[in-house]
Formats: structure tokens, C-alpha cells, sequence
């Protein structure tokens, strides 16, 4: 799964990684979640961190690598998040393990998870994943479509919609703040009005090349892989 082992040298270089990204993080936001996202990283060296360096919230990407890994991750004190795209059918497989869900774009997906969740008298929480660079390639609601989708959630019981995820397109450090600014914009529009604790809403932005950024704009998780864990072999999306 992973090309990395847990060396003397590797974990030092976690915590390096750790102290450094945490530091950024701590001087841009008191209370911004810092997310590691763990794909292709084997339960070994997630357990490291969560045991010697305190990460408290993973992201997965893929069903099959998180079942593969779920049995001997340390739980305990662990948040489990998916950021991946989820097909309809794995939801079964996830439903019980996961305790938010980041990329729901799409009515049949909710209802999907819906119905699952309700086999398990579980509310799950979700993100709505929003396309906010308007590209064809990737999945997300587009922005216009954002307050109608919302709406149509409130029908399903065992879903709690939390807030949004965006991921900008590739672009440069001041265009990607933009995204990142309506990107609140938007979230605030929905989600900061009356009736509503901000705490409970969640702006999920920011990997590796653009934490700062999310965090300069208001960013309440931040997804961070190969800033901390180190570059991957391969990519998944
Ligand atoms: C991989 C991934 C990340 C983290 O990416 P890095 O560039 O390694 O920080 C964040 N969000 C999602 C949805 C991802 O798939």
C-alpha cells in the first residue's frame, strides 16, 4: 500500500512535518481541525502519528484502503473522515465506520446514506463537496445549485448536513485564496444565519499547497497529506 516504513529517520521527520504544520495552523486559527489525510499511508505509520505525534482526525479516500486498514488503526481517541468520492454502492461498507462524510454531491448518494445510516440508528454527518472552480472534470455541486441541493436534504432523517468541501482548481496562491474567499462567502450564506451555532458548520479547504490560504479565509478543516506524511508515490483523487 505504502512505499514508506516507519524508520527512525521517517519518524522524525513526522515530527518535524507535525510541529511545523501545526505551528502555521496555530498562528491563523485557535480552533481550525487538522485532518490528516491518509491515503496510501499503511495503519502503521498512521498509528504513529496518532499515538506519538496526537493526530486526532484522519481523512481516507478510498473504501477498500480504509477496510483494509480499519481493524488496526488505533481508535480510540481517532475521528474517521471520508474525502473521497463514494460511490453508492460502497456506502454499506463505510456507513458504521466513518464519522463524517466530505464529498456528498448528489441526491441519489444522500439517499443512499440515508438508508443506510438509518439501518444503523446513526445521523451521519455530511459535507456538501462544491465545485467551486466550475470544472468539468470533477465532481461538486456548482455554487448556484448549492441552496436548492441543501433544501432537498433536509428531507432525509439520518443525514446532518455540516457545511461544505471545496478543493480549487490548480492554480496560484493568490487565486486560490479567491476560491477560498467565495468560497465562504457561500458558506456563510447558508450555513451562518440565525437559529444556527457557527460551531456546528464546517468549512472544509486547504491541502498541503494551500493551507494557508484556507486558513487566512476562514477555513474550519484542513486536509492535509504530503505536508505531513511526505510525498506520495502515486495520486488519487
Ligand atoms: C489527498 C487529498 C488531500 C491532501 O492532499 P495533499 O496535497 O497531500 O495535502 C486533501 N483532500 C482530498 C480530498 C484529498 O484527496
Amino acid at each position: 500500500m505504502s512505499e514508506k516504513s516507519l524508520t527512525d529517520s521517517y519518524k522524525k521527520q513526522l515530527r518535524e512535518n507535525f510541529e511545523k504544520v501545526r505551528a502555521e495552523i496555530a498562528a491563523l486559527s485557535d480552533s481550525a481541525i487538522l485532518l490528516g489525510a491518509t491515503k496510501t499511508l499503511s495503519a502503521d505509520i498512521i498509528n504513529y502519528a496518532v499515538d506519538e505525534l496526537s493526530l486526532t482526525y484522519i481523512g481516507e479516500n478510498r473504501v477498500q484502503e480504509l477496510l483494509s486498514k480499519y481493524d488496526e488503526l488505533h481508535k480510540e481517541n481517532l475521528h474517521i473522515h471520508f474525502i473521497g468520492t463514494l460511490q453508492k454502492n460502497k456506502v454499506k461498507y463505510i456507513a458504521d465506520k466513518v464519522e463524517m462524510i466530505h464529498s456528498l454531491d448528489s441526491l441519489s448518494l444522500a439517499k443512499e446514506i440515508d438508508r443506510q445510516c438509518k439501518k444503523l440508528s446513526k445521523v451521519m454527518d455530511v459535507l456538501v463537496e462544491v465545485n467551486i472552480g466550475g470544472e468539468e472534470s470533477k465532481g461538486g455541486i456548482a455554487p448556484s445549485e448549492l441552496p436548492c441541493f441543501t433544501d432537498a436534504l433536509s428531507e432525509f432523517e439520518n443525514i446532518r448536513v455540516c457545511g461544505i468541501m471545496v478543493i480549487p482548481p490548480k492554480c496560484t496562491s493568490s487565486q486560490c485564496e479567491q476560491y477560498f474567499a467565495q468560497s465562504r462567502q457561500l458558506f456563510e450564506s447558508l450555513f451562518c444565519r440565525q437559529g444556527k451555532k457557527r460551531e456546528d458548520y464546517f468549512l472544509s479547504m486547504g491541502m498541503s499547497d494551500s493551507y494557508v490560504e484556507a486558513l487566512r479565509q476562514g477555513s474550519d478543516i484542513v486536509r492535509i497529506g504530503s505536508a505531513l506524511f511526505g510525498k506520495r508515490e502515486y495520486q488519487i483523487n
